[in-house]
């Protein structure tokens, strides 16, 4: 891995919640990495390393919960602190949901993003 993926890599396991190219633009910068460019190129290069994913509906990154993985993948995001967690496919899964397309688009990947409210941003039921 390269030093500037490292450091991008690091600054996303830190942030815990999604980041914008340019969030993570900003928390690099004192670290010599000044260029949108180069922040994008680290960033492709860890997407196909499966070490971090692209969250579609939020233009945003996050660190991959595992370390890396092969990108089955679906996730649940709480609308109101962001957190995000990664929901590991199976191949059956993937198939199930590539099979929804119908026959004039033939499918090549999925994007499933789950919006809901996390354990602590839930309000507390009455006891
Ligand atoms: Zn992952
Ligand atoms: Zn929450």
């Amino acid at each position: 891995m390269s030093r500037n993926q490292e450091k991008i890599l690091t600054c996303l396991r830190q942030a815990m919640e999604p980041m914008s190219a340019y969030a993570i633009l900003d928390r690099v910068r004192n670290a010599g990495i000044s260029h949108p460019p180069t922040v994008y190129r680290a960033l492709n290069d860890l997407m196909q390393k499966g070490m971090v994913h692209r969250l579609q509906s939020r233009s945003a990154f996050v660190a991959c919960d595992h370390g890396a993985c092969d990108g089955k993948l679906a996730f649940a995001i709480c609308r109101r602190c962001d957190k995000v967690v990664e929901i590991p496919l199976s191949d059956e899964d993937q198939a199930g949901l590539l099979g929804l397309a119908p026959d004039e688009i033939s499918p090549e990947q999925v994007t499933l993003e789950i919006a809901g409210l996390c354990v602590v941003c839930s309000p507390t039921e009455p006891a």
